[in-house]
């Protein structure tokens, strides 16, 4: 949706709009922004804003690591962040409100290349120039936890009961009402499997749009929910006993010219052309090293276990739920790959980008598709395992530079000095840090450490 700045003059007016959130995405997918007045407003339009530049290369705690690019090394500068007309929304869970997104550009008038959602909209430019729309679904599990006591808002394991969906329907009904008002779809709720846990998935949208609302949901939810007394969080596991909260990932490609999903083909092995098969197989290639972004933290390896329906190692199946990469059962124009990698606690922008470079780079490279698993992958022990801690992910993603050359020098550097800080700061508090032991229980600190996802 391209909006003219006639146009959100007019829905300024039309909606009494008084202040404007010029937001943009941190590396853990957390939004930060300042506040406008709608006076000041056109100003910023026309000569960008300032904004923090180290912002990009802040810790989630706004510590600032060494090594980013972000601090020291550029002395703390400012970007000039331009608004993403295309973005403008009024916010109906905030009074008078509206947001727009911007985007990062040192004052040289050079893209700041380490911002996810820059980085996104370069791919999806690339997937297009090879006659490709991406196709992108995201679902979110979350706990909803009174914000007094951090206590989830119902007990049991209640995955679908219908009194449990239901557990305050003012809140729920007003979380979707105003979500839908937003712009953003959404096709199901429901309880999930853990005390307090739900699920709510989004329709599919084409290319930066889908992500561009993917985040702005999850901070939509927050806000909503602290609104009725709740706390949604986005830790992916806040209780070692429940199960994890995933986002699971839903991607196809259409092709442009006949507007044809572009995996679809009854004839072909797997009912899936060999274009998906070389997508399928890069996701597949890149998915221990892509694991630093779709499990962020380190209490995201405590997700990863068996028998949680949370993926434990690097495979696919067809209508296979234990797998990492799950090909759904519908055809046609439907036709689709499920990752089932990521955490809640997944930037939305990074789940794309690396989801569709670990596609392309199969695309480019054909690298061989493997065998898939059609019976319960958690029992087998023939098959690659995730890896088992932040810093083991790191050291895969630092090895393949096959996926390096598909993302960007920046980024590939911010990312490494960030999560190597993340690690460091484990491990000088707990002496077991990366152990099964260590895997096997939620630390308190892990709470604090991820206070913005919480
Ligand atoms: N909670 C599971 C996960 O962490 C997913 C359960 C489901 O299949 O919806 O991925
Ligand atoms: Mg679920
Ligand atoms: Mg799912």
């Amino acid at each position: 949706s391209s909006m003219s700045i006639d146009s959100i003059k007019k829905t300024i007016r039309d909606h009494d709009i008084h202040f404007i959130r010029f937001e943009q995405s941190d590396l853990h997918g957390v939004s930060r922004s300042k506040t406008v007045p709608v006076g000041s407003f056109m100003d910023y339009i026309e000569n960008g804003l300032n904004f923090y530049g180290g912002l990009l290369g802040l810790d989630i705690q706004s510590m600032v690591p060494k090594g980013t690019g972000y601090a020291e090394e550029v002395a703390f500068a400012d970007h000039c962040t331009v608004p993403d007309l295309s973005t403008f929304t009024v916010l109906p869970w905030v009074p008078n409100t509206a947001n727009i997104t911007v985007d990062p550009y040192w004052y040289d008038g050079t893209p700041a290349m380490a911002s996810p959602r820059l980085l996104l909209k370069k791919l999806i430019n690339t997937f297009d120039s090879l006659g490709y729309i991406c196709r992108l679904g995201y679902e979110f599990e979350f706990y909803v936890l009174n914000k007094d006591t951090k206590k989830p808002v119902y007990d049991g394991q209640p995955i679908f009961v219908t009194l449990k969906n239901n557990f305050d329907i003012d809140f729920i009904y007003d979380l979707m009402r105003k979500m839908d008002q937003a712009g953003v779809r959404i096709i199901t709720q429901n309880s999930e499997h853990g005390p307090g846990q739900q699920e709510i998935n989004l329709y599919y949208k084409d290319g930066l749009a889908a992500a561009d609302t993917a985040f702005l949901y999850k901070m939509g939810t927050k806000e909503i929910a602290l609104q009725h007394g709740y706390i949604a969080t986005w830790l992916t596991k806040p209780f070692i006993n429940s199960s994890g909260s995933g986002s699971h990932f839903h991607v196809s490609l259409i092709d442009k010219k006949t507007g044809k999903n572009a995996f679809d083909d009854p004839n072909g092995e797997y009912g899936l052309t060999d274009l998906a098969r070389k997508f399928l197989a890069g996701m597949l290639k890149h998915a221990r090293a892509n694991t630093v972004f779709t499990a962020p933290t380190i209490n995201c390896y405590k997700r990863y276990r068996v028998n949680s329906f949370a993926p434990h190692s690097a495979t696919w199946g067809m209508e296979n739920r234990t797998v990492g990469i799950r090909v759904k059962g519908c055809r046609g124009q439907s036709t689709h790959f499920e990752n089932r990698l990521a955490c809640a606690g997944t930037n939305p922008y990074l789940l794309a980008l690396t989801t569709l470079a670990a596609g392309l780079e199969g695309i480019q490279s054909s690298p061989e598709l493997p065998a898939p698993i059609t019976d319960i992958a958690y029992e087998r022990d023939d098959v690659p395992r995730l890896p088992g801690s932040l810093d083991e992910a790191i050291a895969a993603f630092e090895q393949d530079t096959d996926l390096h050359a598909v993302l960007d020098p920046e980024f590939i550097k911010l990312v490494l000095a960030l999560k190597k800080f993340e690690v460091e700061t484990a491990r000088a508090r707990f002496p077991d840090y990366g152990t099964p032991e260590f895997n096997n229980r939620i630390d308190p600190w892990e709470w604090d450490y991820y206070m913005e996802l919480i």
